[in-house]
């Protein structure tokens, strides 16, 4: 079953942190952003939501299984720059499919 890791960018910053990235496989990433919105997961998000920040999903990997965007997911934050993965903080418009197989992103060279 697919599996998705994905990047949340906040419009301020909390503790000094501007991404979430996070993985999804029991559930879609509109699913799992909602369930975010009700303060069900990350504790950042949840205080980003007491404080009225808003924030947006900014990128998307699909993965074939959760073991391999467990694996990515840590991968990505063990890199500790997610601005460096952010459309946003990298001055690239967002795009409307947001979702990219990691193998399209190596073939592209789209930054992972
Ligand atoms: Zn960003």
């Amino acid at each position: 079953m697919a599996a998705y890791v994905y990047l949340i960018h906040m419009d301020q910053k909390m503790f000094r942190a501007q991404h979430y990235l996070g993985y999804t496989s029991l559930e879609s990433v509109d699913q799992r952003l909602k369930r975010h919105l009700q303060n069900h997961g990350a504790r950042m998000l949840a205080a980003a939501n007491g404080k009225g920040i808003t924030y947006r999903v900014v990128r998307v990997w699909k993965c074939d299984n959760w073991r391999d965007a467990r694996a990515l997911e840590r991968k990505l934050k063990g890199r500790k720059n997610a601005a460096q993965l952010c459309p946003v903080c990298l001055g690239i418009a967002v795009e409307r499919n947001l979702e990219v197989s990691l193998e399209t992103a190596m073939a592209e060279g789209i930054p992972f």
